[in-house]
């Protein structure tokens, strides 16, 4: 019965918190934005009992949280013109649910650990990263997003090992 129990904490559902990815970018960007302000409304993200906060700073082109272009876009460089990528948009819900239970709960598919001062939360059932810095008042969320490329799979899994924290 105690092994049952093991079984459904672990069991992640992580992958169907995704938005509809068959719905058009601009839609989904506005759902993703919701979920974002909602984020930082509510102000119910902690981490190891610290709140998680974001960069409020508003984007000039967007008019939108920098905190939120930043997870939506993909290389964001040193171009003003930002790439949204919809992989990332439709993952954003994902973030709560990896902070809210697969960290409380010590998910079997989490891997924590640090990577010089930042700190990475690496699902690994659906290769989502979020990383946060830590800051006196709590933590800062940098940026988040699904891994897609395998050197930087290779690369977590070795730096996972090295720096592993204990949640
Ligand atoms: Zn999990």
């Amino acid at each position: 019965m105690e092994t049952k129990r093991q079984e459904i904490i672990t069991q992640c559902d992580n992958q169907k918190s995704k938005l509809d990815e068959t719905k058009p970018l601009n839609i989904l960007i506005d759902e993703a934005y919701k979920i974002f302000k909602k984020y930082i409304d509510d102000d119910t993200l902690i981490f190891k009992n610290k709140k998680i906060f974001f960069n409020i700073k508003m984007n000039k082109y967007s008019f939108r949280e920098q905190g939120f272009e930043h997870i939506i876009t993909k290389d964001f460089g040193k171009t003003s013109i930002p790439l949204y990528d919809k992989n990332r948009v439709i993952h954003l819900p994902i973030i709560e649910k990896i902070i809210k239970q697969c960290c409380n709960n010590k998910c079997s598919e989490l891997k924590v650990f640090k990577d010089k001062k930042d700190i990475c939360i690496w699902c690994k059932r659906i290769d989502f990263l979020i990383i946060l810095s830590e800051r006196n008042n709590g933590y800062l969320l940098k940026t988040a997003y699904p891994v897609v490329y395998t050197h930087k799979r290779q690369s977590l899994k070795r730096k996972a090992n090295e720096n592993d924290l204990l949640l």
